[in-house]
């Protein structure tokens, strides 16, 4: 009996997550991608460029867009341009859309995926920074979904919020971190069902990320967490697919979906390895 259940849960699993993904869809369409200077969102830029897609991006330092930029060219893009733009300042989200509004006349996949600089620490109870990193990582989000809905409406666009198994699973060290993800995934997972009630045409994808090997990651990471880090490409390629087919909430790497299960039938296992994660 237990042969034959695992068999039939690989089969209906494996049907779940087939590759129905066709590279042609993504082709001339009109993405914007914010935090796309470096690591996961440079990624995507890349791959969405081989796909021939149109594409702005942003984030705060003009040096590593214009690099980003130049790369995307050579990759085929159909065109790329990019703005600069804070999203701890509350009147960039707005600007920022209304730039890929106007150099590509609407807009197809709306990726929001820009993170702001925080600590891996016992909490240092300053509020200060979590209010902060809140408007960087979840409220700017809302912002640019907020000013970008109606347009998508019109293009039967997506949006593809960037989240985390820091989002799924509160764990020691990064509480602002965390704080900020837990409200992208529970504003983004209202709004989905929102959409669908309204029978919308706008699709939101919330994409559950593990351990990837960026700069930034590895860097904060160092001396604390000896977890494997899976390869930003291939993660940024299952993002876009993952967007691309209009799934609700897709994970990287796949087997923390099986994570999230195991949170809520083993919490106290879960609990107990958690307070023992100490920093070396
Ligand atoms: P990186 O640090 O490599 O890149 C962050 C990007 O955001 C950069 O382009 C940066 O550019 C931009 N950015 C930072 N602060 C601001 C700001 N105030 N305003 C606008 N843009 C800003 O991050 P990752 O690629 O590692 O992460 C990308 C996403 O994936 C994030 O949402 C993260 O939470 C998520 N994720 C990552 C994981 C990982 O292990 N790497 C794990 C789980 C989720 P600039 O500094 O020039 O502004």
């Amino acid at each position: 009996y237990l042969s034959f259940f695992l068999l039939a849960a690989s089969a209906v699993l494996a049907y779940m997550w087939r590759d129905t993904f066709d590279a042609e869809s993504v082709q001339g369409t009109r993405v914007l991608i914010t935090g796309a200077s470096k690591g996961i969102g440079e990624q995507m830029a890349h791959h969405y460029a081989r796909f021939g897609a149109n594409i702005v991006i942003s984030a705060r330092g003009e040096d590593g867009l214009k690099k980003v930029a130049q790369k995307c060219v050579k990759l085929g893009a159909q065109k790329v341009s990019y703005v600069t733009g804070d999203m701890s300042d509350p009147a960039d989200p707005d600007r920022v859309i209304r730039y890929a509004l106007d150099k590509m006349g609407g807009l197809d996949y709306l990726v929001l995926n820009h993170v702001g600089n925080s600590y891996v620490e016992f909490w240092n109870r300053d509020p200060d920074h979590v209010r902060t990193l809140m408007q960087v990582n979840f409220v700017s989000y809302v912002q640019m979904t907020a000013a970008a809905l109606p347009v998508m409406e019109k293009s039967r666009g997506s949006i593809i919020v960037i989240s985390s198994m820091a989002g799924k699973l509160a764990s020691p060290y990064v509480a602002p971190y965390t704080s900020t993800k837990f409200a992208v995934n529970g504003f983004f997972n209202t709004l989905q069902h929102e959409l669908a009630i309204q029978k919308s045409n706008v699709s939101v994808t919330i994409m559950i990320l593990g351990l990837i090997d960026t700069e930034t990651a590895l860097n904060k990471i160092k001396g604390f967490s000896s977890m494997t880090a899976y390869p930003a490409g291939e993660a940024a390629l299952s993002i876009i697919k993952a967007a691309a087919t209009r799934q609700k909430e897709a994970f990287y790497p796949w087997f923390h979906y099986f994570t999230c299960l195991f949170r809520d039938w083993f919490p106290f296992i879960k609990d107990l390895m958690l307070s023992d994660l100490k920093k070396q």
